[in-house]
């Protein structure tokens, strides 16, 4: 049905509408714009792209809709910053996993598909482990207060039974989502894997960060 939908409609900027297979390299460069740092939890957060209406619906193209180009706009913020965290040492990518609710709707894992596409890109430097998994089913974020949200996803988050064998010796942890909003998800995923003392987190990255915190 994909394939289908891209004979039909060809591939298109998602942020300009231009009909190009390989996305608007202007387009893009306008989108992304200086890193922003947060700490969290004394990790620092890197954010390099403002979430307004624009992002947002390169967002959902790809989260939702499973677009190819927006998707390809999300990799590249992101890779952007992974290149300049402590430059040419490895480094373990960990995407925050999608809720048993999204992966219900949406049926992939659109977090681990993105990171796998930015680890493609340097696989000798960067690895992909996913080592997070929800521990409760949370609600849909979206539609909860600042607070909510925090009680929503505190303890949400822990090492998953599958890689717990894993942990030893690994290269320092990069964590990885797609927005920023109040930081709860960052924070869940920074306390569940600051559970395991062989772990060193150095940082997080998020392609996109709100601007009401
Ligand atoms: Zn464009």
């Amino acid at each position: 049905m994909r394939g289908l939908r891209s004979l039909v409609f060809p591939p298109s900027c998602p942020l300009c509408g231009l009909e190009d297979s390989e996305g608007c390299r202007e387009c893009f460069d306008s989108w992304r714009i200086t890193p922003a740092i947060r700490l969290i939890d004394a990790i620092p957060i890197f954010s390099p792209v403002l979430y307004d209406t624009r992002a947002r619906s390169v967002v959902l193209g790809a989260k939702e809709r499973s677009e190819r180009l927006s998707r390809s706009f999300i990799v590249e913020a992101i890779s952007s910053v992974i290149e300049r965290i402590d430059p040419g040492n490895a480094l373990v990518l960990v995407p925050i996993p999608s809720s048993r609710r999204a992966m219900r709707k949406r049926g992939d894992d659109f977090l681990a598909r993105v990171v796998d596409e930015v680890a493609i890109k340097n696989p000798r430097r960067l690895g992909r482990l996913s080592l997070l998994d929800f521990k409760k089913e949370v609600l849909d974020q979206s539609g909860l207060s600042i607070q909510n949200r925090a009680n929503n996803l505190n303890g949400s988050l822990h090492i998953s039974k599958r890689v717990r064998h894993q942990l030893r010796d690994l290269p320092p942890l990069v964590i990885i989502d797609d927005v920023l909003t109040t930081g709860s998800t960052m924070r869940a995923a920074i306390a569940a894997l600051q559970a395991a003392p062989e772990l060193r987190i150095i940082a997080g990255v998020t392609a996109c960060r709100s601007d009401w915190f």
